[in-house]
């Protein structure tokens, strides 16, 4: 928490606005659209649900396509299940280990030529990092299927000047515990298109008709945010900045200590693009000479550090079997080599210089035990 999130609780509390509505929400909403340049923003219980009703927004029925990114989240593809849609799964591209251009115009072409183009794109910021958006819009745009961006983990990141979230046709930002701000649980939708994000609102509200009794012609989720949490994701609002110049400086000492070691890739910043650099990720390559990856996170894990692998590449996932998907190249798997050397290290903003250099210390050493590492222990 920054300090500040009381003040706001309190004024929920003193104006009795403890409901999935109210003046904090509406605030929260505007300041996050001011923020990142959007018209309009619905701010909603999680970030799921932003992608649930985004698909709903783009009229995706039972049996319609949706392509999405299969390095990622399960919770990027679940609202796709929702719908009775199908998943089809886009690999990665090695630069922002985001969603392959080549391999989602191979993807619509064929899907073209047998007449069923998908409903939606949903392209995902890993871990902060921009998808090389502009050539993702150029071929969405040339088979006309809109996007969604899953901008989950990548709140404060830019693209080209602009912010992560408002260049496809709607964007989702998440606030559960563990993104760059929290509201404990929470979401936001965002887009310039108001009349969606009016009906968006109407959705996420159980979509109760205008009359003077309680009237429903279609499906409606009980998705608003609550005005206390709302209160709680405006403080964390004001310190967005800071969290983000935080991780980046996380990420530039394990990148100044580490990068040395054999086998050991860092997640590179994509050209014209700021990342948040939400979680610090890196490749460790046992082959070319580096450790191997599952017994440095059991090492740590001994010292009560925890490092994670980065996600399974969805279209691997058991839920998923029998989705289709289109990989990078012919032969070439980028999602499924990153997950066979990634990991993220411990990268929040309230970590302290000592904890973070227990863990640089602590892979260092086991790196240097393990091979003929010539490096300085620090
Ligand atoms: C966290 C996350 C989500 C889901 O957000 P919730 O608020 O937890 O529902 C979706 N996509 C990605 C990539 C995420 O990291």
């Amino acid at each position: 928490m920054s300090g500040n999130e009381l003040k706001y609780i309190n004024d929920a509390f003193e104006s009795n606005w403890i409901a999935p509505l109210g003046p904090n929400v509406e605030q929260f909403e505007r300041e996050i659209a001011s923020l990142v340049g959007v018209k309009d923003a619905v701010a909603v219980s999680s970030g799921t649900a932003a992608i649930h009703l985004a698909l709903r927004l783009l009229n995706v029925h039972p049996g319609d396509i949706v392509f999405c990114s299969t390095l990622t989240f399960v919770a990027t593809a679940n609202p796709i299940l929702y719908q009775g849609a199908k998943p089809v799964f886009i690999d990665s591209e090695p630069d922002t280990w985001n969603m392959s251009p080549q391999a989602l115009e191979r993807a619509l072409k064929e899907a073209e030529s047998v007449g069923v183009l998908p409903k939606a794109v949903i392209v995902v910021h890993l871990y902060g990092q921009s998808a090389k958006m502009d050539e993702i819009m150029d071929i969405c745009n040339k088979y006309d299927v809109p996007i969604i961006e899953d901008a989950a983990e990548s709140l404060g990141s830019s693209y080209r000047g602009k912010a992560s979230g408002t260049i496809g046709d709607f964007g989702i930002y998440s606030f559960n515990g563990n993104k760059i701000i929290t509201t404990s649980g929470g979401g936001m939708l965002v887009s310039n298109n108001q009349q969606a994000m009016e009906k968006a609102r109407f959705l996420a509200a159980q979509a109760r008709d205008t009359a003077p009794f309680y009237k429903h012609s279609e499906i409606g989720f009980n998705y608003r945010m609550s005005n206390l949490l709302a209160g709680i994701g405006r403080a964390q609002l004001e310190v967005l900045d800071d969290r983000v110049r935080l991780r980046r400086l996380i990420f530039n000492q394990y990148k100044e200590y580490l990068s040395g070691l054999p086998g050991v890739a860092f997640m590179e910043e994509l050209e014209n693009t700021h990342s948040n650099r939400w979680l610090t990720a890196l490749l460790i390559d046992e082959k070319g000479g580096g450790v191997s990856k599952q017994a440095l996170l059991d090492f740590l894990s001994d010292l009560n550090i925890e490092a994670r692998h980065v996600w399974k590449p969805l279209h691997t996932q058991p839920l998923f079997k029998n989705a289709p998907y289109y990989s990078h190249g012919e032969n070439e798997h980028v999602g499924e080599a990153l997950f066979e050397k990634g990991i993220c290290l411990p990268s929040g903003s309230g970590m302290t210089m000592g904890q973070l250099f227990k863990v640089i210390n602590s892979i260092l050493s086991f790196c240097s035990k393990r091979k003929n590492y010539s490096g300085v222990i620090i």
